[in-house]
């Protein structure tokens, strides 16, 4: 075994690994439109794959558990197919997550997401989960550790979903996923309330997805690359598992 991977494990698999596993990695993804070119799995594929090449970096330090593979996704309704949980339930989902390995003996655990608008939620969730079940919980939105890839290499204004980054990083880590005859930039709609203020730090607005992009996507798939994917995750691999190696020494 290179990874524990814990849907594909039996219990006395699971009971020994226990002995080395110091962090349960919990991916959490969503269901919702990723453009015309990339199926609305893309954030449970990309954070599941990744899950597990950290799981094979950290070995036998990690345990990855089955992919959570809703989230909190209103702002993308008008597109069909999208599926959404209340926060409230993705909180729901995320305590019996940790309070069932806790039982286990399991203490850490870091939630990968590959979902934005999982984001707030799941911040939340750790920092109530820490002080209730007395565990340890860091959370990162992996793709935003590719942090030189993403500034040397991304250079398009408005980027974010389905583009560029995230289109190169499926390519490499879930290509049946893409359609590749299907990339084209995002239709935005530049004029829009909700795109005026989407880069501005000190605001924040809720909206639909709809209200920005016509096709769904913001950025250029175009300007995407199985290459650029590649070295994205990399970066994003050395980043986080630098990180587990020190999370995993922190005493309480
Ligand atoms: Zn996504």
């Amino acid at each position: 075994m290179k990874a524990y991977i814990l849907p594909k494990m039996t219990w006395p698999e699971v009971e020994k690994s226990l002995k080395d596993v110091k962090v349960a990695i919990v991916p959490i993804g969503a269901q919702e439109q990723h453009g015309p070119h990339i199926a609305e799995g893309c954030d449970s594929y990309r954070s599941e794959k990744f899950s597990e090449l950290l799981a094979e970096k950290c070995f036998p330090h990690v345990i990855v558990t089955p992919t959570v593979t809703y989230g909190v996704s209103p702002h993308h309704m008008d597109f069909p197919g999208t599926i959404s949980l209340r926060p409230e339930t993705l909180m729901a989902i995320l305590e019996d997550i940790v309070s069932s390995l806790k039982q286990h003996g399991i203490e850490k655990f870091l939630f990968i997401n590959g979902h934005g608008g999982n984001s707030a939620t799941i911040s939340v969730s750790a920092n109530i989960l820490t002080r209730k079940y007395d565990v340890e919980i860091a959370s990162s939105d992996f793709i935003n550790a590719a942090v030189n890839t993403t500034k040397e290499e991304v250079h398009s204004e408005h980027f974010g979903h389905a583009c560029e980054r995230e289109t190169s990083e499926s390519m490499y880590l879930a290509p049946e996923i893409v359609r590749t005859d299907k990339i084209q930039a995002g239709d935005m709609n530049m004029d829009s309330f909700a795109m005026k203020y989407r880069k501005k730090p000190y605001i924040s607005i809720v909206n639909q997805f709809k209200e920005i992009t016509n096709s769904g996507n913001i950025g250029d798939g175009k300007k995407g690359s199985y290459e650029l994917g590649e070295k994205m995750i990399n970066e994003a691999l050395d980043n986080i598992s630098e990180f587990i190696l020190d999370f995993m020494k922190t005493k309480r």
